[in-house]
């Protein structure tokens, strides 16, 4: 990311909440975004996810530059190489849990075997159950199965915790880090659950728009320093 800028409002109305931000993310890596509520993590990951347009700046990912490219380009990026996870689960309600991930599969040339990522996501014996028959961490973990089955390239996670408690939380967050151990797949994930602090090759805070501080496994900063 080179200098991103996103704007809200036009004229006299026009809120900049985004000032500039600049990193780079390492593929492979778990990234988290930490900061107060409006600091701008959602905006920057949907700007990522190439769900909101930019004002300024650039984004390249994986060779692909986000801002140079046609519309076609982006849908293809995002069918391709993108998931993402948020908070509340947007589960299909007439789908079962393994025909909510197998529609998704079809998105992709070469998705994940179905049957082993079931059981990896833990819901091998919940499989022909309904969403409004599953457990809010079991409707979050088929929701990450949606995104996971194509094996995109980036995970993008938006509070994938936020409606659930803290253990049920510590145990999705766990699957993560064994999604990116197994997949390899770069996984950038916005959460106030501490739990990830051990996971996370890198943690970035911003404030109002920017970021304001960033540490990665070579240059660690105090946790206190992080505010967490
Ligand atoms: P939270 O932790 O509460 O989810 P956040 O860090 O994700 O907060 P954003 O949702 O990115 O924050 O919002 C950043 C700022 O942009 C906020 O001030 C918000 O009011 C503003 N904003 C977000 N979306 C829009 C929109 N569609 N139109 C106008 N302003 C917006
Ligand atoms: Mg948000």
């Amino acid at each position: 990311l080179k200098n991103v800028e996103k704007v809200y409002g036009e004229g006299g109305n026009a809120v900049k909440v985004l000032k500039g931000i600049s990193t780079d993310i390492e593929k492979g890596q778990i990234c988290v975004l930490l900061g107060p509520s409006g600091s701008g993590k959602s905006t920057l990951l949907n700007i990522i996810g190439g769900i909101e347009t930019m004002d300024g700046g650039e984004i390249t990912v994986n060779g692909l530059n986000l801002t140079g490219s046609n519309e076609k380009q982006v849908a293809g990026y995002r069918r391709e190489n993108l998931g993402f996870v948020f908070q509340f689960y947007n589960l299909v309600p007439d789908l079962t849990a393994k025909e909510n991930i197998e529609v998704c599969a079809y998105l992709s040339r070469s998705p994940l075997d179905m049957d082993e990522l079931l059981k990896m996501l833990g819901l091998w014996e919940h499989k022909d159950k309904f969403p409004n028959q599953l457990s809010g961490g079991q409707q979050q973990r088929c929701a990450i199965g949606r995104a996971l089955v194509k094996n995109p390239g980036l995970l993008l996670c938006d509070e994938p915790t936020g409606a659930l408690d803290y253990n049920t939380s510590k145990e999705i967050l766990g699957l993560i880090e064994d999604i990116n151990r197994r997949y390899g797949n770069t996984i950038i994930i916005v959460t106030h659950n501490d739990a990830i602090k051990n996971m996370a090759h890198k943690v970035m805070k911003m404030h109002d728009g920017r970021i304001v501080k960033e540490y990665t496994n070579e240059t660690p900063v105090s946790a206190k320093e992080l505010e967490w």
